[in-house]
This record gives structure tokens, sequence and C-alpha cells, in this order.
């Protein structure tokens, strides 16, 4: 999600406020992506010698050095359960900061907060060191916008671990796509915590953790390593996660266009970010869960903060009804079902097989064991004799039709037996073949199946259709 590279409030931001309200993307080419892509080059790829002038160092610095004085500390300062307790809550606090505050309060305005609020996320979410508001916010945005393209600037495409961490530890090959943030740069806690943020950084990640289990239990050594840097740790994999993670594990239940995936242990390690799949086709709703029993403490948060009058405008169903969410998950079944569809053998079309005379019928069946049934000409030579009645019932019906007997007049077959049949269709009789609405002649593995629009044929959708209602409109006058 985002980067700890740009603590310097001065390089972050390609926006420029002097320039009005005109959103930075007005005027961008409609074809932009692959404009740009075509058009702009990409830093050379990295390699072993040009790696130490390619290195992110500042970010470097900030992904490496906690883990390693995190771990060493750990060995020397005994975890005391309250400091446990406090670090584990501060986790909680700092974390939501980036997925209530950050993500989606001001990158997606997924809701309204009151400014009490908006400081109070403003502020947690500088102890978790990604980033100002803004500069973490204008990366998620190209990100929703550019996904899985080299404009997005964490590609899953590039791997697992590039879109983890790599990202950030090495300099981008490219720009992020272009992404609007006027609304931001007019934002006032916004711009308060651009301004402060080296110094809320200090305070949140590391002073106030010390500072408040030295006071609470006089252990300011275990409120650091703990509360500060290891939670610090813990906050920032979290959040990377969302990148890896959930673009690489789980369900695509609305759209498998992009990689963004949902799955329930992703939930659990990012705060309820876990639903991305869902997220990338709705990032405005405030949800990442949409189910109750789902793990979403993020959408707990706000919509507790909504009770208490903090927050408001909390855009879920209203704005995307269910019916438009139950839709994306009825296409991904039916393109799952349709793989499915495809994998098995089906028989051949009436269209497909050679229309056969009753005589040739006739002679034909003094040579191999031909039946009749339902305007179709089978042949049962490998079948006569596993079939269930015995094979005289079959041998019985060579050359002859046997329909009623098939359905029910001797015995009412089971689909299974229908389906099994159609598979031996070698032919049509000439004259013979019923009309396609007749039941007996759609196996009923058939009777219902997934095909796309453009296989239905006229009458449905198609240009036809809609030429001839065009018609009949243009008779009315
Ligand atoms: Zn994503
Ligand atoms: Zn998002």
């Amino acid at each position: 999600m985002s980067s700890i590279s740009k603590v310097s409030p001065t390089t972050t931001t390609t926006s420029n406020p002097s320039k009005g309200d005109t959103p930075i993307d007005l005027n961008i080419p409609d074809n932009y992506v692959s404009y740009t892509l075509k058009n702009t080059k990409p830093l050379p790829p990295v390699t072993w010698s040009n790696l130490h002038n390619e290195i992110n160092w500042l970010s470097t610095f900030f992904l490496t050095v906690p883990p390693l004085v995190g771990t060493i500390g750990a060995c020397f300062v005994t975890l005391r359960w309250e400091t446990f307790v406090w670090s584990v809550t501060y986790y909680f606090l700092t974390g939501l900061g980036i997925t209530a505050g950050y993500h989606r309060l001001w990158a997606h305005r997924s809701y309204n907060a009151s400014l009490p609020a908006q400081y109070a996320l403003a502020v947690l979410g500088a102890g978790s060191l990604q980033g100002s508001i803004k500069w973490w916010s204008r990366g998620h945005r190209a990100h929703h916008r550019y996904t899985d393209t080299d404009l997005d600037p964490y590609n899953a495409h590039k791997g697992f671990w590039y879109s983890h961490l790599g990202w950030m530890l090495i300099k981008p090959r490219r720009k992020p796509g272009v992404a609007d943030v006027s609304d931001l740069s007019k934002n006032p806690v916004v711009k308060w915590q651009h301004k402060h943020y080296l110094a809320l950084v200090l305070i949140m990640g590391f002073i106030l953790p010390s500072v408040v289990a030295w006071l609470g239990w006089g252990d300011a050594k275990g409120g650091f390593i703990y509360a500060g840097v290891l939670r610090l740790v813990f906050v920032h994999h979290s959040t990377f996660c969302v990148n890896s993670l959930a673009h690489w594990l789980g369900e695509t239940p609305f759209d498998d266009k992009h990689t963004p995936r949902d799955h329930m242990i992703t939930a659990f390690v990012t705060i309820g970010e876990g639903y991305h799949n869902f997220h990338h086709q709705f990032p405005m709703d405030y949800r990442n869960a949409i189910k109750w029993y789902q793990y979403d403490p993020t959408k707990w948060t706000i919509w507790a903060l909504s009770r208490l009058g903090l927050a408001s405008h909390l855009k879920a169903s209203r704005v995307f009804p269910d019916n438009e969410v139950r839709k994306g998950q009825l296409t991904m079944q039916l393109k799952r079902l349709r793989e499915t569809q495809e994998k098995l053998a089906w028989p051949s079309d009436s269209n497909d097989l050679p229309v056969i005379s009753w005589d040739s019928f006739q002679e034909q069946s003094l040579k191999r064991p031909l039946i009749l049934i339902s305007g179709f000409i089978h042949d049962v030579s490998n079948f006569i004799e596993e079939h269930p009645g015995g094979a005289h019932l079959l041998i019985k019906f060579i050359g002859k039709d046997a329909t009623t007997a098939f359905f029910g007049g001797v015995y009412d077959h089971s689909n299974a037996a229908h389906n099994l049949l159609a598979m031996k269709r070698v032919g049509v009789l000439h004259g013979g073949h019923p009309h396609g609405l007749d039941d007996n002649a759609i196996p009923p593995s058939q009777r219902l199946k997934i095909a796309r629009y453009n296989e239905l044929g006229s009458g449905f959708g198609s240009s036809t259709a809609y030429s001839e209602s065009e018609e009949g409109f243009a008779d009315k006058f």
C-alpha cells in the first residue's frame, strides 16, 4: 500500500496546489496508459553492477533496521504482560490509522470523518511510518487505477516480494500513473500532517509507546522495543500484505480480470483488508468484508465512529446495490461452471451428424447394432453386453425405433442413461428428427447450459433483436 521512503514533506507530492482546483488528470490523453507506457522510458533494470545507485537507502534503512533492533532488543529486554497487552493494542490503533484513515477515509473517501476523528487517524497513521497521507493516497489511487500495469507502483505481476517490499527498496523504474489528489491538497488535517510528519513519526512511532509503558508500569525499555520498534515491524508487514498476499492468495468471487483476491488469512493479518477482490471492485465502499461473520475490524471501527457521531456518510450498499454485488458473484460462478462444462465431452449436435434415410438405416443395421431413439440413430455396439436390463432388450430394437420403450414404455431410463445414450449418436433419421424443444431429444445434461451471449443466436440481445424492435417502434408512427 505504501512506502516509508518519502518522509520529507517537500518531496512527497506531484500535484501543485498553486495550480488551483484543476484536477491533475483532467487533460490526459484518452489512451493515457498505453501512450505513457509507449512514450516514456523506464529506468534501466537493476543489476548487480548498478544496484548501489538504485537502492532507496532511506526506505531500506526503515525496513531493515527496526526488525534488527527489535530482535536484538527482545533478547535483552524481558517482555512483561502489561507491555504485551499495550503493544498489541497499539498495533491495532496505529494499524487502524492506516486502514480506517489513510486507506478508507483519505485514499477512497468511503465516508466522512469529523475533525477530531481525522486528527486522531492522521496521528495514529503517522505512528505506522508509511509516509504522509497525501503521498500514500496518491500511490494507492494509482494502484487502483492502473492495477497490474507498470503504472501501478506495486504491480503484483512483478512478483510477491516486489509488491510486498521490493518496490520500496529500489528506486521505482517508472513514476506511478497520474492520480488526482487535489481534494487532499485542500484538506487541513492532511496538510497539517504533511507539515509535521517527521515530528509525528518520532512521537507516535517511538516516544509515546515508551512513555505509556514507563509511566504506566515502569517499563520504558520494554515500551520502546515491543510497543515501539517491534510493533512497527508488525504494522509494516501487515500493510504490505495487502499489496502482496491480497493479490496472491484466495478466491476471485467478483472479478478475475486482475490479481486482487479474497482470503480470510489475509483479513486476519491486515486488520480486515483481506477481501481485496471485493475492494478493487467497490473501492468506495467503507467495507471490505460484506458478510457480518467475516473479519473486518476496520469496518467495525468506522461503524462505531458513526454511532458516536464522529463519522458519517458511510458509503455501502446505497451506492453499490446488493443486486450489483450479487451480479458480480454470479458472473464468476457462471465462468467457473463454463470451465467445467468445457472440460467434458458432449454428444454430437444434429447439425454435425449425417442425415440417414430409413432404408439406409435398415441396411446399416444389418452390419452393426443401430437403434433409433428420438430421431437420433445410435450405435450401441460397445454397450450391448453392459446394458443393465440385459443384451436381449437392445438386440430386440436393432433397426427399430425404441423411443417409447426407452422413455418409460419398457423402462423409464435415468438421466445418466439418457446422457450416455446421447454420446452414442451416429446419425439423424431423415424426416425423423423431432423438434428441438422436445425434451426427449435433449439429454438432461444439456437442458441447462452456460452459453456466451453471442452463442445464443438471434433474438437474444443481438443486433437482429435490436433492429426488430426498432422496426416495431417505427411502425407506431
Ligand atoms: Zn490492491
Ligand atoms: Zn484501496
